[in-house]
C-alpha cells in the first residue's frame, strides 16, 4: 500500500465494450473515485446520452445541462462545463444529458468527426498542464455502441480498458471490438493500446466465472488485472443513492476491489515503456 503513484502525464483511459452491463460504467465510477480518494486528480468523461456515470457521481444532468454534447457537437471547453462531484475531492465531472444521443447522427457530416473529442480535450490538457491540479487521470464512459462516440473515445484516449463480465457469452463481440481499436489505432490515433482488462461480476462460488476469467486470462495474459471485481449487491445499489460504492460502503468487498483494481492501474503507470 501507501500513497498510489501520480503519473509522468496524464493517462486518459477509455473504459469500452459495446455489450451493455458489462459494468463500463461501475468501473469509470469507482476506479476514478478510489483515485480521487487517494489524492490523485480526476476527470469522468460521460460519454453515454443515459448520464449513467453523472448520476452515479451526483452531477446534475437534465436536458438543459451543457455537457460533453456541446463540446462535441458545438466546441464548447471543457472546463467550461465540467463540474466537481459533490460527495468526492479531486474528482470533476463532464456530465451527459440525453442530447448526446442526437449526437451519433450529428456528428456524420461534420469536419473531422471521429477526432472531434480528442481536439477538445488536447486542447484542454494542454491548458491544464499549467494549472496547480492538473489532471492525473482522464476516464471516458463509453455509451454499449461502437459508433461515432465511441470512435471519438478511442482517438482521444492513449488506453483502453475493457470491462468483461464473468457469464455465458462474456467473449462474443469481443474481436470486433477488438478489430475496431485496430483500426482507430492504424488511422487516427497510433499511440491507442488496450492496456487494461479487468473481470467484473466475478462470482467465486461458480464455475462459470472461473471458467470465463480462465479463458480471458489465457487470451490477453497481462493485460488482465489480477483482481477481479466480485458480484455484489453494494455496487450495484449505490448508483440508486447517486454514489459510488466507494462513498456508499467504503469497507464492502466490492468497494475494497475497486480500490485494489485502481492501485494496480495507478502502479502500472511507473512499469509503463516510455513513449
Ligand atoms: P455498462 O456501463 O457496461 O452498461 P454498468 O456499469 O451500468 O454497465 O453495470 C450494469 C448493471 O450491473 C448496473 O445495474 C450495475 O449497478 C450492475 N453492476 C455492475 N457491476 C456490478 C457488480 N460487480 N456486482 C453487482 N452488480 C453490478
Ligand atoms: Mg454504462
Amino acid at each position: 500500500t501507501g500513497p498510489m503513484p501520480k503519473p509522468a502525464r496524464t493517462r486518459v483511459i477509455v473504459v469500452a465494450n459495446q455489450k451493455g452491463g458489462v459494468g463500463k460504467t461501475t468501473t469509470a465510477v469507482n476506479v476514478a473515485a478510489s483515485m480521487a480518494g487517494q489524492g490523485l486528480r480526476v476527470l469522468v468523461v460521460d460519454l453515454d446520452p443515459q448520464g449513467n456515470a453523472s448520476t452515479a457521481l451526483n452531477v446534475e444532468h437534465s436536458e438543459e445541462t451543457p455537457g460533453v454534447y456541446e463540446v462535441l457537437v458545438e466546441g464548447a471547453r471543457i472546463e467550461d462545463l465540467s463540474k466537481p462531484c459533490p460527495d468526492v475531492d479531486n474528482l470533476d465531472v463532464l456530465p451527459a444529458s440525453i442530447q448526446l444521443a442526437g449526437a451519433e447522427v450529428e456528428l456524420v457530416p461534420m469536419v473531422a468527426r471521429e477526432v472531434r473529442l480528442k481536439r477538445a480535450l488536447d486542447e484542454f490538457l494542454e491548458r491544464n498542464s499549467e494549472a496547480d491540479h492538473a489532471y492525473d487521470y482522464v476516464f471516458v464512459d463509453c455509451p454499449p455502441s461502437l459508433g461515432l462516440l465511441t470512435v471519438n473515445a478511442l482517438a482521444a484516449a492513449r488506453e483502453v480498458m475493457i470491462p468483461i463480465q464473468c457469464e455465458y457469452y462474456a467473449l462474443e463481440g469481443l474481436s470486433q471490438l477488438i478489430r475496431t481499436i485496430d483500426m482507430v489505432k492504424d488511422q487516427l490515433n497510433p499511440s491507442l493500446s488496450l492496456s487494461t482488462i479487468l473481470l467484473t461480476m466475478y462470482d467465486a462460488r461458480t464455475r462459470l466465472s472461473a471458467g470465463v476469467a480462465d479463458e480471458v486470462r489465457n487470451y490477453f495474459g497481462g493485460q488482465v488485472l489480477r483482481t477481479a471485481i466480485p458480484r455484489s449487491v453494494r455496487i450495484s445499489e449505490a448508483p440508486s443513492y447517486q454514489q459510488t460504492v466507494i462513498t456508499y460502503d467504503p469497507s464492502s468487498p466490492g468497494s475494497l476491489s475497486y480500490l485494489e483494481a485502481a492501485r494496480e492501474i495507478a502502479d502500472a503507470a511507473t512499469t509503463e515503456p516510455a513513449s
